[in-house]
């Protein structure tokens, strides 16, 4: 707060900026929700008395105190007549002065701290981030994201947004198509038709152009759509212009105050789409056909952008018929794509750890993204190592269930929808159904294996659920847990349906506190964001069959969802057999994060994911705080699934090296 010697705390800025609103503002607080969609009109007048001032980014203020905690702003001038004042702020960052000037202490502090941050960061400065955080009561009738936002300073944002003022003000970008845009700023430009895929009913185009040095791309289910999009990149990569227009869809910043660049989130949308292509002969093998395409990227420089490589690559979107349940581990239970891409991400977990094994034919530590601990015992994925999820469409359960386009449509964030009670529920995917239904209360999360057999049917965590559970146990499960750090993801990115509010709550929001989680877990938040060419939804039926590609594995493997196994009926690369044979190749080769010798080698599949009791520990916190926080029961599979010893019929191959 504001004290009489003119000093500011940075750490009070969110308040102060609220309470030094103007009065007329201050009577008339912001509804919950209506800070991006109040109708343009009355908005747009606001942003323009407001432009008076210098062109400012949206929230230059508060990603520098989110980088800075704790910076100290002092007024050192207030000069001019008393009815137009002019503010000079003055702020010390990294051992340098910066001086920001303004009509209100408030701009004055902006300009301030834009400069600031242009001295010591590259900054993507123009699009509308906003921090979504955890907790709050999402269900009640008033609430959605502004309870989120508040809890995390982002009020901040909110009022750094009205400030707004595009950084190339010259160009009118409202209504006009960015075609039209582009073109009057390079006039002449043209553009090439670089990829068609699909058939008839779901083709894709897309389109390229290139401005200077580089080529930007964008597709669609028609050229000019593919045209926009493509002219849209470049706008917004060249000349910092956004045309992103509807609420919700904004990426959502990480506390820290990073966001995901939308140009990586770009890339690793086409690789992901690229390489499916690949493997299915563009798209015109039989296998092509889906409803749900997902994939795991990774980067592993600094940057993290131009060295985008593709883990794995999936589809489906169904789950096991109970009848099929495997008393050995050989069944895939479910078949959603982004669960998929998860267990190829296991599996090449189990390569890189194998590179540690001396005795092992793929030994080279040097080759692998993984590193021992400093404690002297496991490994943990190297410093810049990222991996990021693309799924084509937002997961099944909490994230997809509010029809996100709606919202958008009718421009009102407030929530009004008949079922918003329900929302942050944990969500089942039914037997042979492809929706999904909140967990029932009576089942107390059982289920039983002689019930199933009897003709119950099976229930599945939504996919949603199980990525929220990533995002705290982490990606690598309990049975790598024994070698490895929490492996957690940095960004996801959504193909279609992305909605900031309903993806950031059903991804973390919704996640209570967890005071009691272990050291080395966390409540993980990765970036989330939509994609510059949103896929079109994809028609017809969903297929019975799932794909799986791995980037250590020949081929593309094609599972029968109903059977959780290959079309010829093998086991997959990726079902929980292998795995434990896998666990069983590492087993006492390499320093654990606990003993492991010939006398504690567990028997049964179950016994090995009993053994590390810290990951049992994270996942019962997770579990009850779920539980407590009224969001219901974690469903988990009959106990007797996991009571498998080592097959003898079905090994895996370890020879495969990467
Ligand atoms: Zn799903």
């Amino acid at each position: 707060m504001e004290s009489t010697n003119g000093h500011v705390e940075a750490t009070g800025l969110e308040v102060e900026m609220n309470t030094e609103a103007d009065p007329a503002k201050a009577q008339k607080r912001p509804a919950p929700g209506d800070e991006a969609d109040t109708p343009s009109k009355p908005k747009a007048k606001r942003r323009k008395k407001s432009a008076a001032g210098p062109a400012l980014p949206t929230n230059a203020l508060m990603q520098l105190n989110e980088l800075k905690p704790g910076l100290t702003w002092n007024l050192t001038a207030q000069d001019g007549p008393v009815h137009a004042p002019n503010f000079t702020m003055q702020v010390e960052v990294n051992g340098s002065v910066f001086r920001g000037q303004g009509k209100t202490k408030k701009l004055a502090k902006l300009t301030c701290a834009q400069t600031a941050l242009d001295s010591f960061v590259q900054f993507r400065n123009t699009s509308p981030m906003k921090t979504v955080g955890g907790g709050g009561d999402f269900t009640s009738d008033d609430t959605n994201c502004k309870e989120f936002d508040a809890q995390n300073g982002s009020a901040a944002a909110e009022e750094a947004d009205e400030l707004k003022a595009p950084l190339v003000p010259a160009i009118e970008t409202q209504g006009k198509n960015p075609v039209m845009v582009l073109n009057e700023m390079r006039p002449g430009i043209t553009y090439d038709c670089v990829g068609e895929t699909g058939e008839s009913h779901s083709k894709s185009f897309t389109m390229s152009v290139t401005v200077g040095n580089e080529t930007f791309t964008g597709s669609g289910r028609n050229k000019r759509l593919a045209k926009s999009r493509a002219a849209q990149a470049a706008l917004q990569k060249m000349f910092n212009l956004e045309f992103s227009g509807s609420p919700g869809q904004e990426a959502v910043v990480a506390e820290d105050g990073s966001s995901l660049p939308q140009a990586l989130a770009d890339k690793v949308a086409q690789l992901v789409q690229a390489k499916f292509a690949e493997l299915t002969e563009n798209l015109a093998s039989p296998y092509a056909r889906r409803k749900v395409l997902a994939g795991i990227a990774m980067t592993t420089s600094e940057g993290g952008g131009d060295d985008v490589q593709i883990i794995s690559v999936t589809t489906g979107t169904k789950c096991i018929n109970g009848e099929y349940m495997s008393a050995s581990g050989l069944s895939l239970n479910d078949c959603h794509a982004e669960i998929l891409a998860k267990r190829c991400l296991r599996r090449y977990l189990y390569t890189q750890l194998r590179m540690h094994i001396q005795a092992d034919a793929s030994y080279d530590p040097d080759n692998s993204i993984l590193e021992a601990r400093q404690e002297g015992q496991g490994f943990r994925v190297k410093n810049h190592v990222r991996f990021h999820l693309y799924i084509s469409t937002s997961p099944c359960g909490d994230a997809r269930i509010f029809s996100p386009h709606e919202v958008e449509e009718s421009g009102v964030e407030s929530d009004k929808h008949p079922n918003r009670k329900a929302r942050g529920q944990l969500r089942t995917k039914i037997e042979s159904g492809e929706g999904t239904i909140p967990v029932k209360r009576e089942m107390g999360g059982l289920q039983t294996w002689d019930g199933i057999l009897q003709g119950e049917r099976m229930l599945t965590m939504s996919c949603s659920d199980k990525v929220t559970r990533w995002n705290v146990l982490g990606l690598q499960g309990s049975l790598l847990s024994q070698f490895l750090e929490p492996v957690y993801l940095s960004s996801i990115i959504l193909g279609s349906l992305y909605h900031r509010i309903h993806m950031s709550r059903a991804m973390f929001g919704r996640v209570p506190a967890l005071p009691n989680l272990p050291a080395t877990y966390l409540c993980h938040r990765p970036l989330l964001s939509g994609t510059l060419s949103p896929e079109s939804r994809q028609p017809g039926k969903a297929p019975n069959f799932a794909t799986v590609w791995l980037c250590c594995d020949e081929g593309l493997e094609v599972v029968t969802c109903m059977s959780g196994k290959t079309e010829s009926g093998q086991c997959s690369r990726i079902c929980k057999q292998r795995f434990f044979q896998e666990f069983n190749h590492v087993f006492g080769q390499l320093p654990a994060m606990n003993p492991q010798t010939e006398e504690n080698k567990p028997e049964m599949y179950s016994e090995a994911k009993a053994m590390n009791s810290t990951y049992q520990i994270a996942k019962s916190e997770l579990m009850k705080s779920f539980e407590k926080s009224g969001l219901g029961n974690w469903v988990n599979k009959p106990m007797e699934m996991d009571q498998f010893g080592l097959s003898t019929t079905a090994s895996v191959d370890l020879s495969k090296q990467l």
